[in-house]
């Protein structure tokens, strides 16, 4: 039975996506037709997020472009916000790389402030920070534009590196203006696909600072891409064909939306989940201010069985997810990005009160 998803990710995917990626008979990476594909995607991708950064696909969920992301830009050292999960996990892609990393930890459920991404920068000097727009795990929602700010201000060579992958594509991102070297986010969250591409822009001095760094690792090389696209619009290893036909259709129809309404419509629905979960006695688990805009971590203050929740509503053709970790139970998580409408959102909140009571 199809559960319509409310996870925050992989999330629901429109029939007609699924359909495109079957919209044609296959062909080869090195023929005209992938040239004419790819580059239709990332004049659509750089016209949709209004950038003028290096645009590339690459066939791999966005765990691999976090990995490729360090191999490319840190010789050495870099600076993590830490604020969840998936913070949590790029720090320790670092270490593995056997890279230095510095951490700012703050706890769960609050969010990274540019003050302490200011006073860290002080004290050291960092080839990079990383940061994560919104946390996944948390529901918390970081302010990527003000920290950005205070990087460039403080240490003007450090890069900005964010992983926007439950946020690209649901919440507004000024790429350029905010100075963001390199963001990325996998297609399974906001953009609404099946998962397996992330979609990664890269700034030209990311590029510079790519060129002074060994053991770049291959897959994952920004230098290598490059080359490839710029040889023939190609990329180094076979890519997923069918996915990107698939991506190719979303992004006529987010074009067709537009952004500006496509964030007016995560906007609304993160205010409906809000005011739902609040009018029914439960609490927001992210500090006020900070609130994610594409998925809901309601504190269960109510001490409703989540599972037995998510059985009832798989009945009904709903999934919701659970906390992330540690916070199983004492939260869950309502995810409302890529293309579910506000009549979904709604539809799932009146099954959720007539499981729980209101
Ligand atoms: C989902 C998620 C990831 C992991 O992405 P994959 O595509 O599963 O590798 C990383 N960061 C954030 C913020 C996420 O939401």
């Amino acid at each position: 039975m199809h559960k319509k998803l409310f996870i925050p990710g992989p999330t629901e995917v429109s029939h007609d996506v699924l359909l495109a990626q079957a919209r044609e008979p296959m062909f080869g990476h090195r023929m005209a037709e992938f040239s004419e594909l790819y580059h239709r995607i990332v004049r659509g991708l750089k016209e949709l997020f209004e950038t003028n950064a290096h645009t590339m696909v690459f066939t791999s969920s966005a765990t691999g472009v976090m990995e490729g992301t360090i191999r490319n830009l840190v010789n050495r050292t870099y600076l993590s916000t830490v604020n969840g999960s998936f913070s949590e996990r790029w720090f320790k892609i670092g270490v593995a790389n056997g890279k230095e990393g510095d951490r700012i930890d703050v706890e769960w459920g609050k969010a990274i402030k540019p003050e302490m991404v200011a006073d860290a920068l002080k004290k050291k000097h960092y080839e990079a920070v990383l940061v994560t727009y919104n946390e996944t795990s948390t529901g918390v929602m970081n302010p990527l534009k003000e920290i950005a700010a205070v990087v460039r201000e403080i240490s003007p060579d450090t890069l900005i590196l964010v992983d926007a992958v439950s946020a690209l594509g649901g919440a507004p991102v000024e790429i350029d203006e905010w100075g963001v070297d390199v963001i990325f986010a996998s297609v399974q969250k906001c953009f609404a696909l099946p998962p397996g591409l992330t979609v990664t822009f890269v700034s030209e001095r990311a590029i510079e600072k790519a060129k002074k760094v060994e053991n770049r690792g291959y897959y994952f090389d920004f230098l290598l891409m490059l080359k490839y696209w710029e040889r023939n619009f190609q990329t180094p290893a076979t890519p997923a064909i069918s996915l990107m036909w698939a991506l190719d259709h979303q992004i006529q129809k987010m074009k067709a939306e537009t952004m500006e309404r496509r964030y007016a419509r995560h906007a609304e629905m993160a205010s409906i989940a809000r005011k739902w979960a609040i009018d029914r006695g439960f609490e927001l688990f992210a500090e006020p201010g900070y609130e994610s805009l594409t998925v809901t971590t309601v504190k269960n203050t109510r001490e409703i069985d989540v599972p037995a929740l998510n059985k009832e509503l798989a009945v009904r053709g709903f999934a919701i997810s659970n906390g992330y970790g540690k916070l199983k139970n004492k939260t869950f998580r309502i995810g409302h990005m890529g293309d579910l409408t506000v009549g979904d959102l709604k539809s799932l909140l009146a099954n959720i009160d007539e499981i729980i009571g209101d």
